[in-house]
């Protein structure tokens, strides 16, 4: 006998789910890639991508993952030997920084660590010092994969204007996009990037960057930029391959118009509701098991939480054997702990993440939150029972 019978549900922070609607768009045979239909649904996708982004400028498609278009936006804008400054909170800036080096940029980190937002005041002093303003761009992870940190990006942005500082500002919002609040021209971000696997409900293999005239005037100004990721082709094309530079993405581009229209339906702020109450309920379920017992919420403040994915620490092993034990007993897929620890190191064991991004509703975040208090209980990891309840209270309260 297995309780994990019956439909799979995947709550890892992405890929995330894929509605019925999503899968069933792409079943159909392969398409005209010259003219008709497909032709007009992907120009058809370029305002609904800007809609989401919250951005009236400029988008380039590529088929890429998330890794991709963070060499991209760089290869488009920063030349080697010029400068960016990288503010990290966990593992994602620092990847985009270690891009960055390896383009031959010159990256000022700073390391906020693993369980903090970034700090804005050093952050001004960094950019304070840099008084002949070599910072081309300050690179900002808006939701922080891994340590599941949420930045204050129109606060930033308002430091960098405070301070008469010409950098562009960027985010990176793979995680965030389709889930946390984001408004790119509101906040004035310069460049944006994201991925379709996340919040987008698209399977992995396409990947976005929004860029603003600033950000153009940029590219411009740039000696060469390698044609594969060259966006200026992408986004102002003349001829239909010049979306994608090549063959374009026949079925992704199926499922990408399937979910904007999703979507569209729902509306941004009511999907950022949904995403809001849902996350709240799982972060009021671990406080309830945190009473007595190891369980944790990785980023104390709920102020600085995502609400697409959330870290949580339960000392190993024990989160290894959650995660082991809600997969063969009841079908539920959580995420693995990412940047807390080396893997190897035994601490990793008590690093976990649950995914919340997309397509998710209540019943599917209270049965995760079910399964996970009916693992504790099984395993005798300690914890305060009527965490279902707690968490029921906060989707009652919507
Ligand atoms: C997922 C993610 C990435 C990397 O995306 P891939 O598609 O895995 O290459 C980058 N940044 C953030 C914040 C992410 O969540």
């Amino acid at each position: 006998m297995s309780l994990a019978n019956g439909r799979s549900h995947l709550a890892i922070p992405g890929p995330s789910i894929m509605p019925d609607r999503v899968l069933q768009a792409m079943h159909q045979p392969a398409p005209n890639i010259y003219e008709g239909a497909l032709v007009e649904l992907t120009a058809g996708l370029v305002p609904d991508l800007k809609w989401v982004a919250g951005t009236e400028h400029h988008v380039a498609m590529y088929i890429s993952n998330g890794h991709g278009v963070w060499e991209a936006a760089l290869a488009n804008t920063v030349a080697p030997g010029e400068k960016v400054l990288v503010p990290s909170c966990g593992r994602f800036g620092h990847g985009w920084a270690e891009f960055a080096t390896r383009m031959g940029i010159e990256v000022e980190l700073i390391d906020f660590g693993k369980r903090a937002p970034m700090d804005l005041e050093v952050v001004g002093r960094a950019l304070e010092a840099d008084k002949d303003h070599k910072i081309k761009a300050v690179l900002a992870t808006h939701v922080d994969t891994s340590s599941s940190v949420l930045n204050d990006i129109p606060a930033l942005r308002k430091l960098i204007d405070d301070l008469g500082h010409p950098a562009m500002l960027w985010a990176d919002c793979v995680a965030s996009m389709g889930c946390d609040r984001f408004e790119m021209d509101a906040w004035g971000v310069d460049l944006a990037i994201t991925a379709s696997q996340k919040g987008l409900m698209t399977p992995p293999g396409m990947a976005f960057i929004f860029f603003s005239p600033k950000a153009q005037a940029a590219r411009e100004g740039m000696k060469m930029v390698s044609p594969h990721w060259d966006w200026n082709a992408r986004a102002f094309p003349q001829m239909f391959y010049e979306f994608f530079g090549g063959t374009a993405p026949t079925h992704h581009l199926f499922a990408l118009r399937e979910a904007l229209n999703m979507m569209r339906e729902e509306g941004l702020e009511s999907i950022w509701k949904r995403h809001d109450v849902l996350a709240r309920a799982l972060w009021a379920a671990a406080d309830v098991w945190g009473q007595d017992g190891p369980m944790e919420l990785n980023i104390a403040d709920p102020a600085c939480r995502s609400r697409a994915v959330t870290s949580l620490r339960l000392e190993s092993p024990n989160a290894t054997a959650l995660r082991d034990w809600v997969s063969a007993n009841a079908g539920v897929t959580l995420g693995i702990g990412l940047g807390m620890v080396e893997m190897g190191d035994p601490a990793w064991h008590g690093f976990f993440r649950v995914g919340h991004m997309g397509h998710l509703n209540a019943h599917g975040m209270m049965g995760v939150i079910g399964v996970m208090e009916a693992g504790l209980q099984a395993l005798q990891i300690p914890h305060t029972g009527g965490a279902v309840a707690a968490a029921a209270g906060v989707i009652a309260k919507g």
